[in-house]
């Protein structure tokens, strides 16, 4: 048998800027930049402008964006922040590390991410910021997301921790909202070897508080004016994205491509594939499939040596450690839907015709029960 495909392959891509890596390291060592440090600045200025923003703000993670995107915004104890439970648990842990309480509206299902049209009814006098997810690397439909927070006053952050250069109607995510959250966590569209993330914005001041709050609440040197955090890039993930940033336009377009093959491979064939939206150049951090019973699909492309993963299989409305919220199977039928159907096929730049070909006629030897 054919060796299998597996779900993701960094090393592939190593193998690819091996050269330019090994320097970088070499860089960081020979000049002791550990912590923060002149790469990790020159990442920022480069990673701002892939994504249209003036600022970007380098972190250890993508949840501590998120936390300090909040924070920048003021939320704490008693405020509600809206956003999906059809997301990775992060979105909604950096909610909850402010001391605000989450609050759910369910995805639209053709495109997994939050329902424009159900928002306005979740929002009260709590509410404090309206928090979109980029699901899957496809960008959530952010004019009428927009039009809402702006008639209640309210500022958006962006979860574009799957969605590194993805674009709305032209224009790239992150810096659409008042700050935009990213992830270079390693099987991410942009990943680190480690620990990663950044914050983007268009705004000094949420900026300067994001960049204080990383580094213990300090302005100068043991001078704290307010309690921060321990949230720095490492100089060593600044250096390998910034060699790694230049070459996402292209690992993007071979995503795209894998993509289109699966479409025009699975689609005529009443597979159900996932929609590109015709507001958004979708990046496909994930590509999921909608099947019917899905742990006999899994099972069997197991067998046929196709690797796939599950992006939700739990909403979090649904997990145990968010029992507090008081949600049943029931409230968010859409999210519970996808999380029962959704099944990610093999996805990265770096996958051969052959590969994906294989994939598909696995795929599709499923038959139309497997489907549904
Ligand atoms: C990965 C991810 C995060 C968290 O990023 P980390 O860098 O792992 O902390 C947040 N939200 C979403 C949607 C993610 O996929």
């Amino acid at each position: 048998m054919a060796d299998a495909v597996p779900y993701l392959d960094l090393a592939a891509q190593y193998r690819d800027i091996k050269p330019e890596i090994q320097a970088a390291i070499d860089r960081i060592l020979e000049t002791n930049q550990y912590i923060l440090g002149s790469e990790v600045k020159a990442f920022e200025g480069a990673f701002a402008s892939a994504h249209g923003a003036t600022h970007a703000v380098a972190l250890n993670s993508g949840t501590s964006a998120l936390h300090l995107a909040l924070l920048a915004l003021g939320v704490g104890p008693g405020d509600e922040v809206i956003t999906t439970p059809f997301t990775f648990v992060a979105t909604v842990a950096a909610i909850g590390y402010t001391g605000a309480t989450p609050v759910f509206v369910d995805i639209d299902p053709a495109s997994f991410t939050i329902d424009p049209a159900r928002i306005e009814a979740a929002i009260t006098a709590r509410t404090k910021v309206i928090l979109p997810v980029h699901l899957y690397g496809q960008a959530a439909d952010m004019d009428p997301i927009m039009a809402i927070a702006e008639r209640h006053g309210l500022p958006v952050v962006e979860d574009a921790a799957q969605a590194h250069l993805a674009e709305y109607r032209g224009h790239r995510v992150g810096s659409i909202g008042a700050i935009g959250c990213f992830s270079f966590y390693p099987g991410k569209n942009l990943g680190a070897y480690g620990e990663g993330g950044a914050a983007v914005t268009n705004d000094d001041r949420y900026a300067d508080a994001m960049r204080v709050l990383r580094d213990w609440g300090q302005t100068t040197r043991y001078h704290h004016v307010v309690k921060g955090y321990n949230y720095r890039m490492d100089g060593l993930q600044g250096a390998i994205l910034g060699v790694k940033l230049p070459h996402l336009a292209a690992w993007t377009d071979g995503r795209r491509r894998v993509a289109e093959a699966y479409r025009a491979a699975l689609a005529p064939h009443d597979v159900r594939v996932p929609a590109e939206m015709s507001y958004a150049r979708h990046v496909y951090h994930v590509y999921a499939i909608r099947v019917a019973d899905r742990p006999a699909c899994q099972q069997a492309l197991q067998a046929a040596g196709i690797h796939t993963g599950i992006h939700y299989p739990i909403p979090v409305h649904l997990q145990e450690a968010w029992a507090e919220l008081g949600h049943a199977r029931g409230d968010f039928p859409h999210a519970e839907r996808a999380a029962d159907e959704v099944l990610s096929l093999p996805m990265y730049a770096e996958l051969t015709d052959d590969q994906i070909a294989r994939v598909s006629d696995a795929v599709l030897a499923l038959g139309t029960t497997a489907r549904g």
